[in-house]
């Protein structure tokens, strides 16, 4: 039976299924999900993001993680994180570009938080021969100091949507008609929560709200504001979120959501003024678009360097690829970066302090 067919017979017994868990059951389910399936990855797959684009986006992501770890003194044992690492090509960049940092490697404890095993052999054969740790969740992390970078990973918690209606709430549901999925809306209900966070919202406004971002963020901060470390958090997304932004990739094109799942990626946009709510006691930089990020990390000089190097279609796809990630017409004004730190400590390099 596919996933579709499951789904369909399970609201057909059970009534509408909420958003978030039509998005963990295709993204996650153990043997139809989207993630624990495909490989979804790269100019073959569905989707292409910033580590599969060019090697300069790890490279300056795992010096700008080092320059934290020196920063704060080079602590002995650290671990240095990543969650939802895909095919494992950022680690495996970040490695590589510090493999001169004296001690780097040797002090940090590679640690992903993936949730699909096949991923995971993936990861292992990218970043050999160096050997990682997987953990299921962030509260599996290590109590020591924590080098965190998370790329795409926010994107892909799943979400809830409430439609305004009066001084009540309709949540968006997926019910079945005529033997297909479709959208529909629940009963009118209050939601306390929404009054505090949406309070604002007016008859007919759509909103969205990811529960899986506090709880996460605070065990970071947790973390880092404890024994140090830092996080680097990148998505496409905002300071708030306000309408539908849930949408399906497929083969490089958007499709319905409800068309094929556990077969296209499911995401939404990050609500990064959710991630800065939690990041207490930590401190929290300012959002920074991905493309003013790498200018400051110095993604030119890099991209002159690796540019020497190269001739003909080679250099064209690198100047390509050089554009796509820092263009604000590109991921360059789309992605953004939000870093967290330890009040004390200097903020990640090329973001700055949130007043
Ligand atoms: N960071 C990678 C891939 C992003 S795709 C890159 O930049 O290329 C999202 C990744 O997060 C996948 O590895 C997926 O399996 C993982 N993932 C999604 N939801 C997760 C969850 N709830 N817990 C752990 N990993 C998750």
């Amino acid at each position: 039976m596919t996933l579709k067919e499951q789904i369909i017979r399970r609201i057909t017994s059970q009534g509408p299924m909420r958003l978030d868990e039509y998005m963990s059951t295709c993204l996650l389910h153990p043997t139809l999900g989207y993630y624990t399936t495909a490989n979804p990855f790269g100019t073959k797959g569905d989707f292409i993001t910033a580590p599969e684009i060019s090697q300069m986006f790890g490279e300056l992501i795992g010096l700008a993680l080092a320059q934290c770890w020196l920063d704060q003194g080079a602590p002995d044992h650290f671990t240095l994180a990543e969650l939802g690492p895909g095919r494992g090509t950022l680690m495996a960049d970040i490695l590589r570009a510090t493999a001169k940092v004296p001690g780097f490697h040797t002090a940090g404890m590679i640690t992903f938080v993936e949730a699909a095993p096949t991923l995971q052999d993936v990861q292992r054969s990218t970043i050999a021969p160096h050997r990682a740790t997987w953990v299921a969740e962030v509260d599996d992390l290590p109590e020591q100091p924590l080098f965190l970078i998370a790329n795409e990973f926010f994107d892909a918690l799943p979400i809830r949507q409430f439609l305004r209606k009066g001084d009540q709430w309709c949540e968006r549901q997926v019910g079945v008609q005529d033997g297909d999925l479709m959208f529909g809306l629940g009963p009118e209900q209050p939601q306390p929560m929404l009054e505090t966070t949406h309070h604002s919202a007016a008859e007919g406004d759509l909103v969205e709200i990811c529960a899986g971002i506090a709880p996460l963020t605070a065990t970071l901060a947790s973390r880092i504001a404890t024994h140090g470390g830092a996080a680097l958090i990148i998505d496409y997304g905002d300071w708030d979120r306000r309408g539908d932004t849930f949408q399906a990739v497929q083969s490089h094109a958007y499709v319905s959501p409800l068309a094929t799942p556990g077969q296209a990626d499911l995401t939404a946009h990050v609500d990064f003024s959710a991630i800065a709510q939690a990041a207490a006691p930590c401190l929290h930089t300012t959002l920074t678009p991905q493309g003013v990020f790498l200018e400051r990390l110095g993604i030119t000089a890099r991209a002159q360097s690796l540019a020497a190097t190269l001739a003909e279609d080679a250099l064209q796809n690198h100047i390509a690829a050089h554009r796509r990630l820092t263009h604000p017409d590109e991921m360059g004004n789309l992605f953004k970066v939000m870093g967290l730190y330890p009040d004390g400590s200097a903020p990640p390099p090329g973001l700055e302090r949130s007043t």
